[in-house]
């Protein structure tokens, strides 16, 4: 963000940046993990029981979302937003999902809120979901979690896209809305109070 004058980057030359800012890099060896590989496993054998019984349906029930996201109000007032992907089990290669899309995955605006979305992000990237809660919160003077609501439990249904956003308001307010039966999610406050679920 500070030493160089683009938005995003990716593939090798967002590699070859890191490595000249002194980013630790690691071998892809380093994100395996069995249960990882038995998930895939399973994803590939459920996607092929569906293309058997000609389901669609099927492709997307034993996958899980995995992304890693936060939102904060720091210091002066400002929100950020982060959000860390694998993307979705079994993607093809070359698949770019929502997360680092910024207002689709990933959106802050002081004004408004910080958004950090986790989900089937091929329809976060088609709502924008991100960038459309914080433009109904700033255009529509709506709070979060009723623009947060109208997006992921509406207008993200009735499109047939699952999953769910965190949130943060200029006051600091957090806001956590899926539609989904579970999304794990924590926050803290100022004065270290700590809040973790996972269902609703
Ligand atoms: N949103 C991510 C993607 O589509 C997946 C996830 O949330 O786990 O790549």
């Amino acid at each position: 963000m500070l030493n160089s004058p683009h938005v995003m980057l990716m593939g090798e030359g967002a590699e070859d940046f890191a490595e000249q800012q002194g980013l630790e890099l690691v071998d892809n060896s380093y994100f395996y993990t069995e249960r990882r590989r038995r998930q895939l496993q399973r994803v590939i054998d459920n996607n092929q029981a569906a293309a058997a019984s000609e389901d669609p349906s099927d492709d997307f029930e034993v996958q899980k979302f995995s992304t890693v996201g936060a939102v904060a109000l720091v210091q002066h007032g400002t929100i950020t937003a982060a959000t860390s992907t694998g993307g979705m089990t079994n993607k093809r290669y070359g698949r770019i999902g929502d997360s680092p899309i910024i207002g689709a995955g990933t959106y802050a605006d002081n004004r408004a809120c910080g958004i950090s979305a986790t989900g089937h992000g091929e329809y976060f990237i088609r709502a924008a979901v991100a960038h459309d809660i914080c433009a109904r919160v700033k255009y529509q003077r709506i709070d979060l979690h009723t623009a947060a609501n109208e997006v992921i439990n509406n207008k993200l249904v009735k499109m047939g896209g699952d999953g769910g956003i965190i949130g943060i308001d200029p006051k600091g307010k957090v806001v956590n809305v899926f539609n989904t039966p579970g999304m794990y999610r924590a926050s803290v406050d100022t004065s270290g109070h700590l809040d973790v679920q996972i269902f609703r």
